[in-house]
C-alpha cells in the first residue's frame, strides 16, 4: 500500500524513517518543493530498509503519488521575523490551495493526514478545499492532539511508574494553548487515576497533576528551544494514525476533522476521540467531561473556529 507525503522536512521525513522502523505499509513517495531534499532523505531513509522492513521509498512529483491509500501533509512555511501568526497562517493556506487539489486529483480514493500547523485551522481548510474535489470530509484529518494526548500518558505514566499503553487518557480541543486535559475521565488498568495512585503508592496531588500538565502544554515549547523543531514524537503519532487507516484498525484517536457542533461552537474543527478505519473517520465519541472541563473545551473550540473566521475560505 502505497503512502506519499508532501513535504519531507523534519516532519515529513521522519514519519518515514518511522514508517520504515514499524514496517507500516509497502511504499512511501517523498515529494517536496525541494527536490533535492527530499531525494537526499529518501536515500538515506532506503538505506536503513535492510536493517528493518521491506518497503520502497522514493522522492517523486504528483505524478507519482497516484495510488496512494494515505496522503500526509507535513508541507508548510516558517514564520518570516516580524510575521503575525494570523500572516503565517494565511501563507500556509495558500500552500494548501497549491497542494490539496493536486493530491486530490491524482490520489482520489486517498485518506489525507494533515500535521502542518495549526493543525486544526489547516485541516479545516484542507476539507473545504477537497470538498471542491469530491472528498467527504471524513476522509480528511489533522494528527490533531494525538500527540499531546501520548505526551500526557508518557508523563502519567513516568509518574505512576506504569507503561503508558495502559494509561487512558485524553487530549482534546485545540492542538495548541487552549487544549484540554481530561483529568476527570482518566483511568489507568481499569482504574480511576485518584484510586490507582492511592495502591501504587504513588502521590498525584494538585502540585504532582499542576507539574504534568505543564509538561504536556509546555513540551512543543521546550523542544523547540532546546533543538530548533518536534519530529520524534509527531513522525511516531502518524506512523500509528497511518498504520490504523492501511489495517483498518478501528482504533480510537484525538485526532481532528471537521465537525457540525462542538461543545455549542458551530462548524469547527478540534480534536476529540474519533473512530477511526480504513476509510477515514468513522464516528464522534463524545467523551462525559466535568462541567469545567467542558467549559475549557468552549473556549478551546472558539479560538479555533475565531482563527477559521479569519481565513478566506470561499
Ligand atoms: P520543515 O521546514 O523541516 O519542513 C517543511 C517542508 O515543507 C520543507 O521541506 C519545505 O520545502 C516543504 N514545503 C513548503 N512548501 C511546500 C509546497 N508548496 N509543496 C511541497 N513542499 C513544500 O518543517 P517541519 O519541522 O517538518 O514541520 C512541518 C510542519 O509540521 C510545520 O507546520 C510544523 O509546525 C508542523 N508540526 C506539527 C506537529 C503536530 O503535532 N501536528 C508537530 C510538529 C511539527
Amino acid at each position: 500500500m502505497k503512502i506519499s507525503i508532501i513535504g519531507s522536512g523534519f516532519v515529513g521525513a521522519t514519519s518515514a524513517y518511522a514508517l520504515v522502523m514499524r514496517g507500516v505499509g509497502r511504499e512511501i513517495v517523498l515529494v517536496d518543493l525541494d527536490r533535492t531534499r527530499a531525494q537526499a532523505e529518501a536515500d538515506d531513509i532506503l538505506h536503513a530498509v535492510p536493517f528493518a522492513s521491506p518497503l520502497l521509498v522514493s522522492a517523486g512529483g504528483y505524478d507519482d503519488i497516484a495510488g496512494s491509500k494515505v496522503v500526509v501533509i507535513s508541507a508548510g512555511v516558517g514564520q518570516k521575523p516580524g510575521e503575525t501568526r494570523l500572516e503565517l497562517l494565511e501563507r500556509n493556506v495558500a500552500v494548501f490551495r497549491d497542494i490539496i487539489p493536486q493530491v486530490c486529483r491524482r490520489a482520489p480514493g486517498a485518506v489525507l493526514v494533515v500535521a502542518t500547523n495549526p493543525v486544526d485551522v489547516l485541516t479545516h481548510a484542507a476539507a473545504h478545499i477537497a470538498a471542491e474535489y469530491g472528498f467527504p470530509s471524513s476522509r480528511v484529518l489533522g494528527s490533531g492532539t494525538t500527540l499531546d494526548t501520548a505526551r500526557f500518558r508518557a508523563l502519567l505514566g513516568q509518574h505512576l511508574h506504569v507503561d503508558p499503553q495502559h494509561v487512558h487518557a485524553y487530549v482534546v480541543g485545540e492542538h495548541g494553548d487552549s487544549e484540554v486535559l481530561t483529568w476527570s475521565l482518566a483511568t489507568v488498568g481499569g482504574a480511576p487515576l485518584e484510586v490507582f495512585s492511592r495502591q501504587a503508592h504513588v502521590s498525584l496531588g494538585k502540585r504532582e497533576m499542576e507539574a504534568i500538565e505543564q509538561g504536556v502544554r509546555n513540551a512543543a515549547y521546550r523542544i523547540i528551544e532546546g533543538k530548533g523543531a518536534t519530529y520524534y514524537g509527531i513522525g511516531s503519532a502518524l506512523t500509528r494514525i497511518i498504520a490504523v487507516i492501511l489495517g483498518d484498525q478501528r482504533a480510537i484517536l484525538t485526532v481532528c476533522t471537521p465537525v457540525d457542533e462542538v461543545a455549542g461552537v458551530r462548524d469547527v474543527t478540534v480534536s476529540l476521540p474519533f473512530l477511526l478505519s480504513g476509510e477515514g473517520v468513522l464516528r464522534r465519541h463524545p467523551l462525559p467531561v466535568s462541567p469545567g472541563e467542558e467549559e475549557q473545551l468552549r473556549a478551546s473550540a472558539r479560538v479555533v473556529r475565531t482563527a477559521i473566521d479569519q481565513l478566506d475560505l470561499k
